[in-house]
């Protein structure tokens, strides 16, 4: 596990960028995941700045790392719908190139769907997360085994409270969704982990010290060999 720092907000998203972006030179058609909220908005647009001053990623894949369970396609919740908008669209990537979950798909099957299409195109080249104020991977809440195969997954009260900001009030959030395992971003090739603000300081920390254990879902970190995290100087406290 290597320990990036940055500066402020504005360097965290530059330095993202730029982690991206050699991925995408190194392999063109790469295949990556690259997670909604708010820590990876400064990330997008730097890649949409990249993309209009040359960056080629018209080869490039992507997969969404988590959506909620239950809504409609035109849903405005939808987390595949956000990361279009905010990126996708953007970038001149449609729907064709990228991996999601059905909503509306069978609870028992939509994870294994989404690990057999990751499995055909080749895996996961690169894994962006961000970092939940309980230390969840996507929807991967604490407890969740490090083997876990991506899967229906149902959201902890503090989640479904701290994701109400984003849509106005608790009631509005979804109970439950479909994310990635822990296990499929494991065999990620690179695994890169966005973490900004001072928020994030005490939780980031407890990541850090590890050891790795499945109630804190993001010491995964510790078990892959490969693993960056980059945050900026209010995160390490
Ligand atoms: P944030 O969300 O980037 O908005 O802090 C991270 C998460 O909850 O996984």
């Amino acid at each position: 596990m290597k320990i990036i720092s940055a500066v402020d907000y504005a360097d965290l998203s530059v330095r993202a960028a730029t982690f991206v972006a050699a991925a995408v030179r190194a392999k063109p058609s790469s295949l990556l995941v690259l997670p909604t909220g708010n820590t990876p908005l400064g990330l997008f647009r730097e890649l949409i700045k990249g993309a209009q001053n040359g960056l080629d990623v018209s080869q490039a894949r992507f997969a969404v790392l988590d959506d909620y369970a239950g809504i409609a396609p035109g849903d405005r919740r939808s987390l595949t719908a956000w990361l279009l908008r905010e990126l996708l669209t953007p970038l001149g990537v449609g729907p064709e190139r990228l991996l999601a979950f059905d909503p509306l798909g069978d609870p028992h099957r939509e994870g294994a769907r989404m690990d057999t299409a990751i499995a055909a195109a080749g895996g996961l080249d690169l894994a962006v997360l961000g970092l939940g104020p309980n230390g969840h991977l996507g929807m991967n809440e604490p407890g969740t085994p490090f083997d876990q195969p991506s899967c229906h997954a149902v959201l902890t009260p503090e989640t479904i409270r701290s994701n109400s900001v984003y849509w106005g009030s608790e009631a509005d959030v979804p109970r439950s969704g479909f994310t990635l395992g822990l296990g499929t971003l494991a065999t990620a090739r690179a695994f890169l982990l966005l973490v900004s603000g001072a928020h994030k300081a005490d939780i980031l920390a407890r990541v850090i010290a590890g050891p790795a254990d499945t109630a804190l879902p993001a010491t995964l970190i510790h078990r892959h060999a490969a693993a960056i995290i980059l945050a900026d100087r209010a995160a390490r406290g």
